[in-house]
């Protein structure tokens, strides 16, 4: 597999990648390095003027980014995020986001604005008004948080909920908001243990408006298998997991360096001849080589899926990709512990690598699916729903 990133360009992001998370600064010149390499718009398909990557290539570029500069790749995920929802249903014959495509190639950059306090229904339901203009657009009214690269997105994908009727509850309101359009303020406040330069801050919605033809979905609230929520759901799951792999990969990368680098008094060998080391390298890799098993396989299905119904999952796709969300994170935590225990107490120091993947990769459990939603998700395939 080429890729479109060269090892130089990410050779600089890893030298800037600890003085962002010193100063807690984002990741400007990445971003703009990443624009110049036709990165944001990879997965955009061919004829609509981008890369024309797979989910799968893509899978593995996001890791070798976040391998350099996590924070990087955290954020920039969620614009591929967005290009990954676009080809999803432009190959399955849907040109609803087709315009997404085209600015993606055009050089806008898309954020995902969907996380709210306290809302743990995520892509079921919105603690956020969207108010109805009266020509089939909505102006949003809410604090969305955590919203990565909020200092550069120019376009931000927003859920909220249309007020019911008389007895009737309202609709769920999918649609895109724009940079220059206003209508939200975002606080400065960002100040986080890891992946501090994602610079995902708080944003308040307050009037921000999506015209009819930015309004993509309006979906009854609750559990749906409308392609576009499948189509956000499978993308953002996977290219996630492709992330905390990434940093799983730099991490064993790392110990085995620090291995062959440290020596024992008690022998007078390197460390990489303790076969304690060994083996605890040898685990970390057996994990690794399962994380990618899983992340090809499952992007591969995706990917086919689109031209082979035989591999379309329907539901199953929830269950699979938060299953390997929840799979890829824990063991990305679990490799990293592993590496910090074979490199010793020099991680420790503020300005180690590893000591800040330590911090970036516990993030992994904080985004969706969690544990408990994944092992619901995957109870429910099995036992069908709770009784009311
Ligand atoms: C590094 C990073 C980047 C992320 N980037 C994005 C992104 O770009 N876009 C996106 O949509 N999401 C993003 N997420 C958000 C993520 O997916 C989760 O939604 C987020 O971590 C919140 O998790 P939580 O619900 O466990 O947090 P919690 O700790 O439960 O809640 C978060 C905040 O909400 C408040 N809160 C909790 N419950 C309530 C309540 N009932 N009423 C009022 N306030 C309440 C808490 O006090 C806290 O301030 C990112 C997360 C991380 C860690």
């Amino acid at each position: 597999m080429t890729f479109l990133l060269s090892d130089e360009l990410l050779a600089g992001m890893r030298d800037r990648a600890g003085e962002y998370d010193r100063d807690n600064a984002f990741f400007a010149e990445d971003l703009a390095d990443l624009q110049a390499a036709g990165y944001l718009a990879a997965m955009v398909p061919a004829g609509l003027g981008g890369g024309g990557r797979t989910l799968r290539e893509t899978a593995r570029e996001q890791a070798r980014l976040a391998a350099h500069a996590p924070a990087t790749a955290l954020a920039v995920n969620m614009h591929q995020v967005w290009v990954g929802v676009g080809r999803y249903l432009h190959e399955r014959g849907d040109s609803s986001l087709d315009w997404l495509l085209r600015e993606a190639a055009a050089g806008e950059v898309f954020g995902f604005g969907y996380s709210e306090p306290g809302n743990d229904l995520v892509l079921l339901g919105s603690r956020t008004e969207a108010r109805p203009d009266g020509a089939g657009g909505f102006t949003f009214h809410g604090r969305k948080i955590f919203t990565s690269n909020s200092p550069a997105w120019t376009r931000l994908g927003v859920l909220g909920l249309e007020p019911g009727g008389k007895g009737s509850e309202g609709r769920l309101v999918h649609a895109f908001v724009t940079r220059d359009g206003g209508g939200f303020e975002i606080l400065d406040d960002w100040d986080t243990i890891g992946m501090r330069a994602s610079q995902s801050r708080t944003t308040v919605l307050d009037g921000a408006h999506a015209p009819a033809a930015r309004v993509m979905r309006l979906l009854p609230p609750g559990p749906t298998l409308d392609p576009y929520v499948l189509g956000i759901f499978t993308s953002f799951e996977v290219l996630l997991s492709a992330v905390y792999a990434g940093i799983a990969d730099r991490a064993l990368e790392l110990a085995v360096d620090a291995a062959r680098k440290r020596t024992s008094m008690k022998t007078g060998r390197a460390r990489a001849q303790d076969p304690d080391v060994r083996r605890r390298i040898a685990a970390m890799a057996l994990t690794q080589d399962s994380t990618w098993l899983q992340i090809d396989g499952i992007t591969q299905d995706l990917d086919a899926s689109a031209a082979d119904p035989a591999l379309d999952r329907g539901a199953g796709w929830f269950r699979a990709t938060a299953g390997l969300k929840v799979r890829v994170t824990e063991a990305a935590r679990e490799v990293v512990d592993q590496a910090i225990r074979v490199s010793g107490g020099a991680t420790y120091f503020n300005g180690a690598e590893l000591g800040r993947l330590y911090r970036d990769v516990l993030a992994g459990i904080f985004h969706p699916s969690s544990d408990d939603s994944a092992h619901a998700t995957v109870a429910q395939s099995l036992l069908g729903p709770l009784d009311d």
